[in-house]
């Protein structure tokens, strides 16, 4: 069995060959640090965690490499920092913005099961490598040098002979239909409109670092410049897989591939290219303004990790996901069932998810993986069934929430394990007192006969917190009762 994957330069589907099988390397585009990840932010980084656990299933650990940046130098970033902390000199207000929105950042990936990758590389860290770069490109006739600004010329790049790829390949665009389409009033130091910026002139106060080619004004790096750079570093001059939202494919990772390919003479930056579909919630594009902008850490709190996971995983990553309160109850009722029968169904031989592995050998098909879920479940594979969630990420073990946490049971011999974020701790023996539970239902039922939410919600996670579950329906004669279980 080999592993297939699409890559969007060629695009067709192809056996995947490392150019090194002892170190196979990907890069994949990170966050810019200014803002909350959004729930669609959320899809590159589970999709690309799931094929990092993949290739290191078949190349092993110790042989795989991934590389995603965190862009920290951004007018995005510099914007954010000025309106929020208007009192602080800029470069101070930049280094809060950037450092809380990392925090946050790593907390959520974090929650929701992402390995880290083997490096995290920030774009404020690079400047050398991009400077260095710069100065090739320069060097080689396919930069110049304008008003302090560095600019490349997609044009000289298509001029020059030899082995490089044509400046339009990746996004399957000719670049003489740019330069057509192209506004007419291109900034002042452009020569086409096409050419984009590989350095800027800083302004007094902003972040600035020496400037490449000889300009004398400090100035800061354009975003593309940033992931040539860190991939070059880290990954050397070719590497294998290169990833992100199928929106950075034009310009970001055109001229990705074109600073690269030009600075170092290479026919391809990456051996192939993956790029996920975009996420809509209930039908419409995520936005602010229509009010449906989803954070990681809402939804987190909300539906639990595993939840969110499985549900990301249930498209194909090319195809559109319509992310919908449906889908997610859907979710949440299926991992209940089985996690219900993993729970009482411990231990087991765990190499038995081959359907799973078969399934996403062809171009990471997660859909046809929970379908092969599905199946052990039918045929109570606990083994194959808890091997299965391992490889796609999927953290095993009943969740509930408590205030705006969540946690997952886990039934182990004789106590209840809780765990919740990093901690573990125990809530005491499964023999909890019957008798103390059933005053606490009582009560709560009082309370909420007297419809007071607030006071049966907390006697609820009270019980939670003690491995309780509670079930509330109603009885033969249309009375509320209540039942519960020990969550295990
Ligand atoms: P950004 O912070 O916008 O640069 O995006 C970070 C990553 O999230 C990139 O790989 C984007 O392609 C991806 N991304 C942003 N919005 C969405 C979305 N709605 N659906 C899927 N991926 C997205
Ligand atoms: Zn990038």
């Amino acid at each position: 069995m080999e592993l297939r994957l699409y890559d969007t330069l060629t695009r067709d589907k192809r056996p995947f060959t490392p150019l090194d099988p002892a170190n196979v390397r990907m890069y994949v585009c990170g966050p810019t640090v200014y803002d909350f990840a959004h729930i669609g932010n959320a899809r590159p980084v589970i999709v690309f965690d799931v094929l990092f656990r993949l290739l290191r299933h078949l190349y092993g650990e110790a042989h795989v490499k991934y590389v995603r940046n965190i862009t920290d130098v951004d007018d995005k970033i510099n914007d954010r920092a000025a309106r929020d902390y208007p009192g602080l000199p800029l470069n101070e207000a930049i280094r809060k913005v950037t450092e809380q929105t990392e925090r946050q950042f790593h907390d959520d990936v974090d929650a929701l099961g992402c390995l880290r990758p083997t490096v995290e590389p920030r774009a404020t860290e690079h400047i050398g490598e991009m400077r260095s770069i710069i100065e090739k490109l320069v060097a080689g006739g396919f930069a110049y040098v304008e008003q302090d600004h560095v600019l490349f010329s997609p044009s000289a790049m298509n001029a020059a002979n030899g082995v490089l790829p044509r400046y339009g390949s990746l996004a399957n665009r000719s670049l003489d239909e740019m330069i057509a389409g192209a506004r007419v009033d291109v900034a002042p130091y452009k020569r086409d409109a096409t050419d984009f910026v590989l350095w800027k002139p800083s302004k007094p106060g902003e972040p600035s670092w020496p400037s490449p080619a000889g300009i004398a004004t400090p100035g800061r790096p354009g975003w593309h410049i940033e992931c040539s750079a860190m991939s070059w570093k880290h990954l050397g001059e070719t590497f294998d897989i290169h990833g992100g939202g199928i929106d950075l494919v034009f310009p970001h990772h055109e001229n990705e591939v074109a600073q690269s390919c030009c600075a170092f003479h290479t026919s391809r930056m990456a051996q192939t290219w993956m790029h996920n579909g975009f996420l809509q919630v209930e039908g419409e594009k995520m936005s602010k303004s229509l009010g449906n902008f989803l954070t990681i850490a809402d939804q987190r709190d909300h539906w639990g990790p595993a939840v969110l996971r499985l549900n990301m995983l249930k498209t194909h990553y090319r195809q559109p996901i319509d992310w919908t309160q449906h889908s997610l109850s859907e979710t949440g009722r299926e991992l209940d069932r089985w996690f219900e029968f993993l729970e009482k169904t411990p231990g087991g031989d765990a190499s038995s998810a081959s359907a799973v592995v078969s399934a996403l050998m062809d171009d990471l098909n997660s859909s046809a993986a929970i379908t092969a879920l599905r199946a052990l479940f039918r045929e109570r594979n606990a083994a194959g069934l808890r091997s299965g969630l391992d490889l796609l990420g999927v953290p095993v073990g009943r969740e509930f929430v408590q205030g705006r946490k969540h946690f997952r049971l886990y039934a182990e011999a004789g106590s209840i394990a809780v765990v919740g974020g990093t901690a573990t701790f125990n809530i005491g023996p499964k023999s909890t007192n019957q008798a103390d539970i059933q005053r606490l239902i009582d009560a709560r039922t009082a309370a909420r006969a007297n419809k007071d939410w607030k006071e049966s919600d907390r006697i609820r996670d009270e019980l939670a917190a003690m491995g309780v579950v509670l079930k509330d329906g109603k009885d033969a004669d249309g009375k509320p009762v209540t039942t519960w279980e020990i969550a295990r």
